[in-house]
């Protein structure tokens, strides 16, 4: 490719919004250009790593003899509605009519579609396991798009879903798409974990995320070095803390003025925080968006209340939830804002935390302005009407698994799997026939990647401050020749020479002919990150070029056959990312 022709519009300042070094460099490569707020385009350079992106996945999905098809992005709402997810699915679902006022939605993720082929397309035990994938743009409504590509509102998704006769025959499933996700981020570049996460709302039974380690990711991971437990925040079981036996005291009324917080109530009462009841009060909603209930819900006053797990607890949607007016709310319970303790509530949901069940004389709101109440019992002064873990796992807290304290990390989430179960095929009557003639529900998994967000995770571990270091999987070129006088003919010859051998090898090459100075054609090179470059000048004569990886900072002096030769024997080595399979195990390399 001429850069010449080629119209690269790089950009020396990266847009005001942007705070990721991924989003701006991204951007200032002139590889993504965002037209309304989450919405992109992708000039030439950044579509092409797109579809390498795209590529990996593929092959890796193919492999596993996952079937590629496409499906509509347009969704008759009916679907949605059979399986109730057009209203649990919440504002983030992209509603559409058509001119005859019928409702449509663009696919957000594609259970429904998939599973109404299922039902139309299989029908005997003979057909199965079978799976099948689809890459394809999606549409979530974001509250906040942001990051550049990493929360948009538009982005491309690989999905694939399976089919099977038995939860066994899913669990196999479920592991091969485990171990294509492993050899697809590997070869993309990433260095990622993954965790075990939860459902949401696509439901089900298990889940694991593939996060690209990065402070900047929006998934929190709580790891344990020790036992290799990981998990994301929202889904990280914790361990109850025993307390030290001791006698039940009487409960008693103590006077806390002006103490709004735990903080300030326990360094008044000189109590540990740990011996403290949070309280913490919401309002739900029902499908119309209407008042539900009151809830109530109470940790140990040193830990923090994790919502995912609260609504699961609750079972509704995670949008179906807010905080309370505690003031209205105070009318109908007998909540009073700031001193609100567990005892003789009404009308309202009272949600216990699993850990505060074997606690004696604990310190909580009294439900007096003003008052807290000392030597609260759990079972002789209240109880909950839902009692589980709802508190957050954190860092240097006991991993539930094996007691040692566990880590924490960020990470981007680009990926994840799901075991669905029956969930779907039994709302939506997705039945294949045994040898018998009789009918039974699909056992389905559905398995999700982020194309575009990946592309970018790649961006924020692969670049330095003067551009993007794309791996040679995934870069949108391998080499790029740079002319250092385009009007010397020498250079031009010697470069037109290189091109040629590179491209007859197979290699993606970019011939930056533009009739701008050396440091501006560095500085792109630089920025676009190419892995190889080759840069061609005053020793064009002598048919000697300089040699440099983008990722390394020695230059050489080589003649142009031995660039030519070195180039093609990295990009051999690296072209598809598989060299990186070094760093999986038998097990996954071995899964077919
Ligand atoms: P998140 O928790 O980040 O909102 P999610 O868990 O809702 O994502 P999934 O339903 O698991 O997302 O979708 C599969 C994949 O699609 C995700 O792992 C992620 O890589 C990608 N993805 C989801 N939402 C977005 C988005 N708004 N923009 C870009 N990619 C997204
Ligand atoms: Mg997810």
């Amino acid at each position: 490719m001429r850069l010449s022709k080629a119209h690269l519009k790089t950009l020396r300042e990266a847009p005001s919004d942007a705070v990721l070094e991924s989003h701006k460099l991204l951007v200032r490569a002139n590889m993504i250009k965002q037209e309304s707020a989450g919405i992109y385009m992708f000039p030439k350079l950044g579509w092409r790593t797109v579809r390498k992106v795209e590529q990996i996945v593929r092959e890796e999905m193919d492999y596993i003899d996952c079937q590629e098809i496409h499906m509509p992005h347009v969704n008759p709402a009916e679907l949605w509605q059979e399986t109730g997810r057009w209203y649990a699915y919440g504002p983030e679902l992209w509603r559409i009519q058509d001119r005859a006022g019928n409702d449509f939605i663009l696919n957000p993720t594609c259970e429904e579609m998939f599973t109404d082929f299922a039902r139309k397309e299989y029908s005997s035990y003979k057909e199965l396991p079978f799976s099948i994938y689809q890459i394809q743009f999606k549409y979530r409504d974001e509250a906040r798009p942001r990051y550049g590509l990493l929360r948009t509102r538009e982005f491309i998704m690989k999905d694939a879903y399976t089919f099977d006769a038995t939860e066994e025959d899913l669990h196999t499933a479920y592991m091969r798409q485990y171990h294509a996700y492993e050899k697809i981020f590997t070869r993309c570049g990433l260095d990622f974990r993954i965790v075990e996460a939860d459902n949401g709302p696509i439901g089900g039974s298990k889940s694991h995320e593939f996060s690209a380690l990065s402070d900047w990711g929006e998934s929190d991971i709580l790891y344990c070095d020790n036992c290799g437990m990981a998990a994301t925040a929202e889904r990280a079981e914790t361990r109850d803390e025993k307390q030290a036996p001791e006698e039940m005291k009487e409960m008693e009324l103590v006077k806390t003025p002006d103490c709004k917080t735990i903080e300030d109530v326990c360094a008044f009462l000189k109590i540990p925080t740990a011996k403290s009841i949070k309280a913490l009060m919401f309002r739900t909603y029902d499908d119309e968006m209407q008042p539900k209930d009151y809830v109530a819900a109470f940790v140990r006053g040193d830990r923090q209340l994790n919502m995912t797990k609260l609504v699961n607890a609750l079972n509704i949607p995670a949008h179906n939830i807010e905080f309370a007016d505690e003031v209205e709310m105070g009318a109908a319970t007998g909540i009073v804002g700031g001193f609100t303790g567990p005892m003789g509530l009404k009308n309202c949901i009272i949600v216990v935390d699993s850990e505060l069940v074997d606690t004696v004389n604990m310190c909580a709101g009294a439900n007096q302005e003003d008052h807290h109440m000392l030597g609260v019992c759990y079972g002789r002064d209240y109880t909950g009407d839902i009692v589980t873990d709802i508190k957050e796992l954190q860092e240097g807290d006991a991993c539930p698994h094996c007691g040692q304290p566990v880590k924490f990390r960020r990470g981007i989430e680009v990926g994840q799997v799901f075991k669905l179960g029956l969930k779907y095929s039994e709302s939506m009557g997705a039945t294949y026939k045994d040898e018998n003639g009789k009918d039974h529900p699909y056992w389905m998994g559905c398995y999700g990647i982020g194309v575009t967000r990946t592309m970018q995770a790649i961006v924020e571990q692969h670049h330095d401050d003067k551009g993007i270091i794309w791996p040679m999987s995934v870069a949108p070129y391998h080499v790029i020749i740079t002319v250092v006088k385009t009007a010397d003919e020498d250079q031009m010859k010697l470069a037109y020479d290189i091109e040629k051998k590179l491209e007859d090898a197979g290699l993606e090459v970019i011939l930056d002919d533009r009739d701008e100075r050396p440091g501006v054609k560095f500085n792109d090179a630089d920025l676009i990150g190419i892995p190889i470059r080759i840069t061609v000048g005053k020793l064009a004569g002598e048919g000697k070029v300089e040699y440099k990886l983008r990722r390394d900072a020695e230059l050489e002096t080589l003649t142009a056959d031995e660039a030519v030769d070195k180039a093609i024997a990295l990009w051999s080595e690296e072209k598809d990312g598989r060299h990186l399979y070094k760093n999986l195990s038998e097990e996954t390399l071995n899964a077919h």
